[in-house]
């Protein structure tokens, strides 16, 4: 088949469209899942769904789904969406670039009347950020079977996620969602300032990273700030300065393979004339490489021991809590990039650095991801910004990247 043209004042048109959704008063976007402008906006997707041929439907998870038909019943799907929600006073990109991307490759193939052989499944997923709920990528875990029971989660104002989904009701017809997959495809930002440093317009995705985290709590003596004088203090929060300093060193000493954060630091009794008697912080740390992920673990521990003892400190350190790295499918990436060599676009590979529904699919389906260039690096927030012409030719290469997908799996 030949290549598709999509059409680009459309995906422009509707991606403002889609930012009118909770916009706010800074120009940003505030989506939340399961709430009125969720509602609205999947009413708006799904018509632009159905515009584009596709026969729509709200999974239990409050997904929504559209489903083109391909012209060999028999085969599986060609997966290809994103997520509806956002960050509070989130940019205009994050997400719903997949979506109107995913949905712009239906529609350009209903204005060429032509027809994959693959049925083409679009995907809108609710709460990918977490946000109401503190689940990451919850609408994604619901579809492929592995979120927590409804029940047992709820949204800062005590209600029940089971609630909520049960009032939920933006007027699209429940059904559920369970296909087997060809693959899935992303089309999303960057969110980082990767590819407009290089001046790269396009890349593949390799692997999303893995997440360990863990609590390392120090504890010293609180004591009157004035009369203690400093060689006999045992000061909770040297020790987790000196551990900030540790693992900013070490993340820095991996050359760009892994990142380290210390977020959260809380200390006790908080008072400005007490010397701090507790302090507890939270070590992040991020890479793509799982051998280094479980080599900074044993550092950054044998680094907290060393702090604590430095200051006469007892030291807790809780247990770490890892999401391993996902690997993206090879084969998947390899369509996506001769996609973009076809068009005649450069395209690089990277890791992604941030989570995505991609992560989660990757579990039940061939999975890939193609990212586009976040201006400066910024997103969740108003700031975001992507060029309109790397916006279009990330949703060209997704429709190429389908196209490819069909052919090579049909056999
Ligand atoms: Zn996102």
């Amino acid at each position: 088949m030949a290549s598709i043209r999509i059409n680009a004042d459309r995906i422009q048109t509707r991606l403002a469209e889609l930012s009118q959704l909770g916009r706010t008063p800074e120009g940003g976007v505030t989506r939340l899942s399961y709430r009125a402008e969720h509602a609205a906006a999947i009413r708006l997707v799904a018509r632009w769904m159905r515009e584009a041929g596709a026969d729509v439907g709200l999974d239990a998870w409050g997904n929504l789904f559209g489903v083109v038909p391909g012209s060999l019943a028999s085969l599986p799907s060609i997966a290809a969406g994103s997520h509806l929600d956002t960050v509070p006073n989130g940019g205009v990109f994050d997400g719903a670039l997949g979506i109107v991307g995913a949905v712009e490759v239906a529609a350009a193939l209903h204005d060429a009347r032509a027809t994959l052989r693959h049925p083409l499944l679009l995907l809108a997923f609710a709460e990918e950020e977490g946000t109401s709920f503190g689940v990451g990528c919850l609408g994604s875990l619901g579809f492929v079977g592995r979120a927590p029971a409804p029940e047992t989660l709820r949204d800062p104002d005590g209600t029940p996620l089971s609630e909520q989904l049960r009032a939920f009701d933006p007027g699209v017809p429940r059904r559920p969602l369970s296909a087997p997959l060809v693959a899935y495809l992303e089309l999303h930002i960057e969110q980082g300032p990767t590819l407009a440093s290089q001046g790269v317009p396009l890349a593949a995705v390799e692997a999303i990273v893995g997440i360990s985290r863990a609590a390392f709590v120090f504890v010293g003596e609180a004591n009157h700030a004035g009369t203690t004088p400093m060689d006999v203090r045992r000061d909770a929060l040297w020790g987790a300065a000196d551990l900030v300093a540790a693992v900013r060193t070490m993340a820095r000493d991996t050359g760009g393979q892994a990142v380290g954060t210390v977020g959260r630091c809380t200390v006790s009794p908080g008072a400005t004339n007490v010397v701090p008697g507790r302090a507890e912080t939270v070590v992040e740390l991020r890479s793509p490489d799982g051998h280094l992920l479980e080599t900074l673990r044993e550092r950054v521990e044998a680094s907290a021991r060393a702090c604590a003892g430095r200051y006469g400190l007892s030291l807790e350190a809780r247990p770490w809590r890892t999401e391993p790295p996902v690997p993206l499918n090879r084969a998947v990436r390899d369509e996506i990039i001769a996609a973009a060599g076809e068009l005649g676009w450069p395209i690089v590979t990277m890791p992604s650095w941030a989570g995505h529904d991609a992560k989660i699919l990757a579990s039940v389906a061939p999975a890939g991801m193609i990212f586009v260039p976040s201006h400066g690096g910024v997103s969740h927030s108003p700031r975001e910004q992507t060029a309109w012409e790397d916006a279009v030719r990330g949703v060209q290469v997704l429709c190429r990247a389908v196209e490819r997908l069909d052919d090579a799996s049909a056999g």
